[in-house]
């Protein structure tokens, strides 16, 4: 009776579509008998490998569709180098509180000072939790939705920008928007707050002057800006380009370096 069960077991788990727990059985069932595990820490082990291999899947998936431009984390940002950022934000952030409540984060401040890089790493933080995400730039986000309503499948590109648990719109305001344009990124601003999902985005310019990012409509804007703060992060970066510092920093250790064999 108990040889029929063991091999029911990895006829089971196979049609079940439990791939790994059934690679793993047999090499688990050794371990369980030489460390007398308990029938429950057997049936948890196996679980979890199974459950752990398709988190990793569902990871990657995630990250495949994101459409970053590159990968960059928490971990890779220095914020002794930019002490405007209060880090207790970041780190309220990364528990991914926001995601559930559909809040928004706005990183703000001009160029070089680490905005996309920490929008990038909110992604991947999501990611990492298990939800989709999408990257693009206002300008590209304006001109998918163009050519949707162009080709008559606007509303179903809306309802696709609703389907990731956080989009993160970057660059708002580097180009100013045609009207047509303009107007698409407000509707998809509108439609995400609707449905209380998540935007992170990035722009270079302060609210006041956000009428310039819209075309010029202040009404617009301010009706963009009513719903993406509702419920929202504010975080103002100031400072110098990272990039520039990064530069000077190179140059200044390269001139030491030319000096030092004088001394
Ligand atoms: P922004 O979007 O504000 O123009 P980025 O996020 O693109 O700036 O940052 C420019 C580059 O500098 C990126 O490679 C980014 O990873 C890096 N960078 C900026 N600030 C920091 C920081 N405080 N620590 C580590 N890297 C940084
Ligand atoms: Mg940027």
């Amino acid at each position: 009776m108990s040889i029929a069960y063991e091999q029911q077991a990895t006829v089971a788990l196979q049609q079940l579509g439990l791939s790994v727990a059934e690679q793993q059985l047999d090499q688990a069932a050794q371990q369980a008998a030489a460390a007398s595990w308990s029938y429950t820490h057997f049936l948890g082990y196996l679980l979890d490998a199974e459950l752990r291999f398709r988190h990793q899947k569902t990871v990657r998936l995630n990250l495949q569709f994101a459409n970053l431009p590159y990968q960059k984390r928490l971990q890779d940002f220095d914020f002794q180098q930019q002490p405007s950022i209060d880090q207790r934000l970041i780190d309220e952030l990364a528990t991914g509180r926001f995601l559930h409540e559909g809040r928004n984060t706005v990183f703000l401040g001009p160029p070089g000072v680490g905005k996309t890089h920490l929008a990038i790493a909110l992604g991947v933080l999501t990611a990492e939790m298990g939800h989709r995400i999408y990257f693009t730039s206002a300008i590209e986000l304006a001109r998918r939705m163009a050519r949707a309503m162009a080709d008559n499948r606007l509303s179903r590109e809306i309802k696709n920008l609703t389907r990731p648990k956080l989009l993160i719109i970057d660059e708002v305001g580097y180009l100013t928007l045609e009207t047509a344009h303009a107007s698409l990124l407000f509707q998809a601003i509108c439609e995400r707050y609707e449905k209380q999902q998540a935007i992170v985005l990035t722009s270079n310019k302060a609210f006041p002057d956000w009428s310039q990012v819209f075309a010029g409509d202040a009404i617009m804007a301010s009706a963009a800006l009513d719903r993406l703060l509702h419920r929202s992060t504010v975080i103002n970066i100031r400072g110098d380009s990272y990039r520039l510092k990064e530069k000077r920093h190179a140059k200044g250790s390269a001139h030491a370096q030319e000096v030092t064999p004088t001394e």
